[in-house]
């Protein structure tokens, strides 16, 4: 392990600090780099077709899910050309498994685009993507700099995490945004820009991790103004909590081929006590990632999030659920419920889990 120099905590990180942060990560990165289905090998020249198909579908589901997905695309449609002549139902069908259709029309929309206005030639500039359906200003900059080397920068929310605690930006969110993007943009090399792009993706991902992050193995450690000051995990920041606090959630829809839909009684004691509920969760202050409330999941199959959220007032706190959708073939259980949508109305089911039926069968009827 490194024995770098720790900086000390609130003083700001130095013009040469900034200069030599990249080259560390991209030093880190070429040891520990995520192997990705999508993912250009070491010298490879990235195919932006490739970046481009694992962008979108990256949106809104995880690194897991879309391996197979993406594979199965690829067989089917190797290149962009094949994909735009494809009829949109059979997009629509591979889609499968991805959720958010409306992501997959404008895949199919991009596709013919790009084949016939472009000559099946991506545009190589954050400006020319984001003419392009369902490429905005994340998937632009990712692309623009991992597909063609462009100094453009990325950011979403594991970004902002990252360099939050690298410079110890404590203004809560989002008042913080603009100053994180400035900040991220500054850190971009003018050389290897997609390399470092995902670079800071892996490291956002498997080192600087909302809860526990692992700063003892992170590479940027001696400059990280957070892990100096012992409060990572803190940030970024939040805007302060109101009087009444919130708690979050992820309900799992899970359904079988006969169309059943897993329920549960709650307890007996306690809040909504012996009713029925779609199951989740512990309920808790703090929102879930996909990755940990698949640790609670009733069932081992892929998750899927359904976009937007429900919300729930209950007389001392305010309830955000996120709905997480999976298909299973496996028996039932002795002790479960399964009922059809249908037959829902037969079940004491408080107004919440009425909230989640509904947000479920909205996007799932879809
Ligand atoms: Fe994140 Fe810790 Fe690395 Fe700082 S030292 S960037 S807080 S993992």
């Amino acid at each position: 392990m490194s024995r770098r120099r720790t900086s000390p905590p609130g003083a700001p990180l130095t013009s040469l600090q900034v200069r030599s942060l990249p080259g560390q990560l991209l030093a880190w990165y070429d040891r520990h780099r995520r192997a990705l289905p999508w993912r250009a090998l070491p010298g490879e020249v990235p195919d932006p077709y490739r970046v481009w198909l694992s962008e979108i579908m990256l949106q809104q589901t995880t690194v897991a899910a879309v391996g197979p997905r993406f594979q199965a695309f690829l067989r089917r449609w190797p290149s962009i050309n094949l994909l735009a002549a494809a009829p949109l139902d059979d997009v629509l069908h591979e889609w499968q498994g991805l959720g958010y259709y409306a992501r997959a029309r404008n895949l199919h929309r991009c596709a013919r685009m790009v084949a016939e206005q472009h000559g099946g030639i991506f545009p190589d500039t954050e400006e020319g993507l984001r003419e392009l359906p369902g490429i905005g200003g994340y998937t632009a900059g990712a692309i623009a700099s991992i597909a063609f080397g462009r100094r453009a920068s990325a950011v979403d929310g594991n970004v902002e995490r990252v360099v939050a605690r690298l410079y110890h930006i404590t203004e809560p969110m989002p008042v913080a945004k603009p100053a994180l993007r400035a900040a991220a943009g500054a850190l971009v090399p003018g050389e290897r820009a997609g390399d470092y792009a995902q670079a800071l993706m892996d490291l956002g991902a498997t080192i600087c991790t909302p809860r526990k992050p692992r700063c003892l193995m992170c590479p940027w450690r001696g400059d990280c103004r957070a892990f100096a000051a012992g409060d990572a995990e803190a940030l970024p920041a939040r805007v302060a909590k109101k009087a009444k606090p919130v708690r979050h959630a992820i309900a799992f829809w899970v359904t079988r081929p006969d169309g059943t839909v897993l329920l549960r009684r709650r307890p007996e004691d306690g809040l909504l006590g012996g009713m029925i509920e779609v199951p989740t969760t512990p309920w808790r202050e703090e929102a879930w990632t996909l990755e940990e409330a698949a640790m609670h999941a009733p069932v081992a199959a892929t998750l899927i999030t359904l976009p937007g959220d429900v919300r729930h007032g209950f007389t001392h706190f305010d309830f955000i659920v996120q709905v997480a959708a999976a298909r299973t073939k496996r028996r039932p259980k002795a002790d479960e419920i399964w009922v059809k949508p249908e037959d829902f109305g037969s079940q004491a089911l408080p107004s919440a889990v009425k909230k989640m039926v509904r947000h479920a069968l909205a996007h799932m009827g879809r």
